[in-house]
């Protein structure tokens, strides 16, 4: 065998490779490669295909050919308004210029007398022919098979390793690798899927022979990598499926007039499809997993409670878990106006409670005295222990990884509901939520007056001023919204809520109440200026995206978004369901100073759609899933190879296939199923916390 050490595993560290030593061993693990088969997926991100080289006496305008001569001259020609860099080429037959537009990076690595490959079309410039921009490499005099050499993958590099480099250790393992791939399907499977062999695949990727197997190749390792993502997400829903540990919360007509009493509405259509559902995964024994999306001011809080209260009725306790104070004070105002005078007991756990206070509650709270606790995640993730839990409502989920959701699991598995307003493209739903049952409440409650969107320039500043000044005159209320608290916090000046708070109580709104709120005020002084919003004492609320997600005041009909180029349209889309809530028409400002193509097209998404899902869709198109929402964030496994945006039928398939796997070898203990099982682990073991299945 080629290695250094006996023979070529999957696991054998890349160090005992040919050409690798401990220090290029330790440049490979910063690419992320430490075995043999790390090497294997260590997939290039381009790739170049080289013919057989042509004689240059020979070469045609308009062919693709591959050169193979010896630089005579080079030049660089900075003076141009494009620097140039140029080389005269030779072989036996004649001369060929190949130029380089920006190629004065190249004059340190070409010289006159080194033998040079390049690949490229030819052109025709002033009557002579010429390459432009090739893909080239330098080579030895007497390399055997240099279109070969240039030809293949193009691999992530370093500055101390380069794809050439990574080429030269790939290559003996590719000549060996019949043990080192496994397949995971057999020969049935892989015809009606049109799969080619992940040998093949592998082989391919790396050193494709034409364009056409390249794609079987990506299509085969794309599929690969979704089946394996989704397994593991069809995995985990099995066994919370099929794990009987949870509380069956019974319902009866007298419990739900009870609970709907509390309500001074009728509940909307989809409001009730989704309590329905709720109210049948919650009389199993299986805990609910359960995704509630909806837009803000949806009544999704309403929907929650709903839940909450039931559990309540079964004796059970409820924890509601928010992402910020703020908000989860919110959610306990909400409440306590819903539950004005009922016998439920309710408390809610702040920051600010401490000593002997927070132990008390503490004590009640594990004596079951207290039947609903809100707070947020941090806070009621600490200490506190239930007395019995049978419900944890979390808001805003897309702020807390998989790993928080796994671990407010405690030993009696409380059903869990998860609510989110960030409308949650379809396709990620897919992927970072994919073992959640999903439902979605699609229409607003009645009553909601229209909200108008307007991207606003600089010179119409001073009209879109006076037509707030007359709305509040009319006694309504308005939101400022700014990107940052101050305005130079990296040295980049931005207008800030802090400055614009100072001239918008001053000068433009002196007349009426301004008021300032962010992030890192006191939770007591937050709470006090959101309490004298809500009740109206303050007309106008400048702040930062504090106040995101979750508030609730029907009477703030106007919106200012200060900078909103730089929010994303989720973001903006989230802001604006705080205006909107109350019966009378809102406004809603977008200020940019930008004014880019793309800009405009982003903020034209927000004039024109209210529809949360069309407009993550759209960002999801624009921006990627990556800068939309963070990997980590979402507890999204990340992708080498496959794209969930651009491969999202395949990522369908994908799914179909792996939730059909495991209704069908739940355990993946059948004997054919063992190489994937062990790709599984391997690939998605720990960002998908598998290590139970193993
Ligand atoms: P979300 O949590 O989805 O943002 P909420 O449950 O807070 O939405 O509801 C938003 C507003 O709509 C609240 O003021 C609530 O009282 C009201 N609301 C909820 N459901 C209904 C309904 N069925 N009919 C009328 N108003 C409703
Ligand atoms: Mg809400």
């Amino acid at each position: 065998m080629d290695t250094k050490r006996g023979s070529l595993e999957g696991s054998t560290p890349v160090q005992y490779l040919k050409g690798v030593g401990p220090s290029r061993a330790k440049v490979f693990e910063q690419l992320g490669v430490t075995t043999v088969h790390d090497l294997l997926e260590h997939y290039p991100r381009d790739w170049i295909f080289a013919p057989q080289p042509s004689t240059i006496v020979d070469l045609r305008v308009g062919e693709l050919v591959t050169v193979v001569g010896i630089i005579e001259s080079t030049d660089l020609m900075s003076s141009r308004r494009v620097p140039m860099f140029e080389a005269m080429v030779a072989d036996d037959t004649a001369v060929l210029r190949v130029v380089w537009f920006h190629g004065g990076y190249l004059a340190k690595q070409l010289r006159p007398g080194q033998i040079m490959v390049a690949t490229g079309k030819v052109t025709e410039y002033k009557h002579q022919l010429q390459l432009t921009s090739p893909k080239f490499m330098i080579v030895k005099e007497n390399c055997p098979n240099p279109a070969e050499s240039l030809g293949g993958g193009v691999y992530p590099a370093t500055g101390k390793l380069s794809s050439p480099q990574i080429k030269r250790v790939l290559g003996p393992v590719l000549d060996q690798i019949d043990g080192l791939v496994d397949e995971y399907f057999t020969d049935a499977v892989r015809k009606e899927r049109e799969l080619v062999s992940r040998r093949e695949a592998t082989l391919w990727i790396h050193s494709p022979p034409d364009q056409r197997k390249l794609a079987s190749a990506q299509r085969r390792l794309k599929y690969d990598e979704l089946f394996l993502m989704q397994l593991g997400l069809a995995l985990r829903r099995y066994k919370s499926r099929h794990y009987s540990g949870a509380c069956r919360l019974t319902w009866t007509e007298a419990i739900d007039s009870h609970i709907r009493r509390r309500f001074p509405f009728m509940l909307t259509p989809d409001q009730d499809a989704v309590i329905e559902t709720i109210v049948r995964d919650m009389g199993r024994d299986e805990p609910m997993n359960r995704l509630l999306q909806g837009d803000v001011g949806s009544g999704k809080t309403v929907v929650a409670l709903y839940a909450a209260l039931l559990a309540v009725a079964n004796k059970k306790q409820v924890a509601i878990l928010a992402p910020t104070e703020i908000l989860a004070g919110q959610h306990f105002d909400s409440m306590e106006r819903y539950l004005e005078g009922s016998q439920v007991q309710r408390a809610l756990v702040t920051g600010g409670l401490t000593g002997k206070k927070r132990a008390e509650l503490l004590s009640r709270i594990g004596d079951r005295s207290v039947d609903i606790v809100v707070g947020t995640v941090a806070l009621l993730q600490e200490d506190i222990v239930y007395g019995d839990l049978g419900l944890v409502v979390i808001d805003e989920q897309h702020k807390f990884g998989v790993e928080q959701r796994a671990s407010l699991r405690g030993q009696n598995a409380p059903h869990c509901l998860v609510m989110t307003a960030t409308p949650i493209p379809r396709t990620l739903a897919m992927t970072a939520f994919g073992d959640l049952d999903c439902s979605i409440i699609k229409h607003l409650p009645p009553g909601r007056g229209k909200v108008v969107t307007r991207h606003v320039d600089m010179e119409d500043r001073p009209k879109a001023f006076e037509f707030i000044r007359e709305r509040l005159k009319a006694g309504k209320q308005a939101y400022f919204v700014y990107p940052r608290i101050n305005s130079q916090e990296d040295g980049e000046e931005v207008r800030a809520a802090t400055e614009e708070w100072q001239a918008l109580s001053t000068i433009v709104f002196p007349e009426y109440s301004v008021e300032l709120l962010h992030g890192q005020m006191a939770s007591a002084d937050k709470q006090r200026i959101m309490s004298e919003f809500r009740s109206g004492k303050i007309d106008v609320l400048v702040s930062t995206v504090v106040v995101e997600v979750g508030v609730d005041v029907p009477n703030a009909t106007i919106m200012v978004i200060e900078g909103a180029d730089r929010f994303g349209l989720a973001q903006l889309h989230q802001l604006r369901g705080r205006i909107g809530r109350g019966e009378s028409k809102s406004f809603c400002f977008l200020f940019a100073e930008s004014m880019s193509d793309l800009v405009q097209e982003r903020l034209k998404i927000m004039t024109k759609s209210n529809n949360g899902f069309d407009i993550a869709d759209h960002d999801l198109r624009l921006r990627g899933p990556g800068e939309l929402f963070s990997t980590r964030q979402h507890g999204l496994p990340d992708l080498k190879i496959a794209n969930i945006v651009e491969d999202y039928d395949l990522l369908l398939l994908a799914r179909k296939d792996a939730f059909a796997l495991v209704e069908e070898d739940p355990m993946l203990m059948n004997a054919e199923h063992r190489a994937i099982r062990t790709a599984l682990l391997q690939r998605f073991g720990e960002t998908l916390g598998l290590v139970d299945i193993g």
